[in-house]
């Protein structure tokens, strides 16, 4: 089994080179995988599944190509595309991934998380997070007007900008004892995340022995992607040619 693992593509129309880069890889990388997984922020951001434009669309169509053949396509969101709704997994064939969850990689459980979660030295992020993610909230933004979403999103987009640059890089960065409980809270000793722009392979000491924390990798001067077979997990990077 080839199964590959993708996040932060940040996919935006304002990023054609990124945007021909995810082409290039479902055409090329993506066929000689058995499932695919995409550990958030696969968009920019997310009005709704009501405001698709081409773009989405053409997105949608490349991943529906990659499940009409066989494959098995799993989404989890991120803190930037959240709102992803019933519509686009139907569009697309994928498979909805809660945040935690846990997957049986190779014979071993292997926990995923998109990691704001992970972020726990910005608690007032994490407030913000609980809100608008609980359901209800949800449920009532995906019924308001698109206007008033679209609103909402620059909003959001401005805010978190502005948030960034006061934040020190360590609020920015994983809490290592939270790390440390999430991965003995689920028992494992494999934990693939995304968010923080850092791809890397870190060791993490638990009581059960040292495990393993894999950070993949945003897609911006390159692109990440890890892969597990028989041989192991592989991170791969390759350089993304900027839009001429
Ligand atoms: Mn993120």
């Amino acid at each position: 089994m080839n199964i590959q693992f993708i996040s932060d593509l940040h996919l935006t129309p304002e990023r054609p080179d990124i945007v021909r880069a995810f082409a290039s890889y479902m055409q090329e990388q993506a066929p000689a995988s058995d499932a695919l997984y995409i550990l958030g922020d696969f968009f920019e951001y997310w009005v709704g599944d009501d405001a698709m434009e081409p773009f989405h669309h053409d997105i949608a169509r490349q991943l529906k190509a990659y499940t009409d053949s066989g494959k098995s396509l799993f989404l989890m969101a991120g803190n930037r595309d959240f709102a992803i709704g019933k519509a686009f997994l139907k569009a697309t064939g994928a498979v909805w991934l809660n945040d935690p969850c846990c997957i049986e990689l190779q014979g071993e459980t292997v926990l995923l998380m998109h990691g704001d979660l992970l972020c726990t030295g910005d608690q007032q992020y994490l407030r913000y997070r609980k809100v608008i993610r609980n359901p209800l909230v949800l449920g009532i933004l995906r019924l308001s007007p698109l206007s008033y979403r679209k609103n909402l999103v620059q909003k959001i987009r401005s805010n978190s900008k502005k948030a960034k640059s006061r934040k020190s890089l360590e609020i920015m960065d994983v809490t290592p004892a939270e790390v440390v409980r999430v991965m003995e809270k689920y028992q494992v000793k494999t934990l693939i995340h995304g968010h923080t722009h850092r791809p890397d392979i870190h060791e993490v000491e638990l009581a059960s022995g040292t495990g393993k924390r894999i950070v993949l990798g945003d897609w911006d001067r390159q692109g990440w992607v890890l892969t597990s077979d028989e041989s192991g997990l592989n991170m791969e990077s390759f350089a993304i040619q900027p839009a001429s």
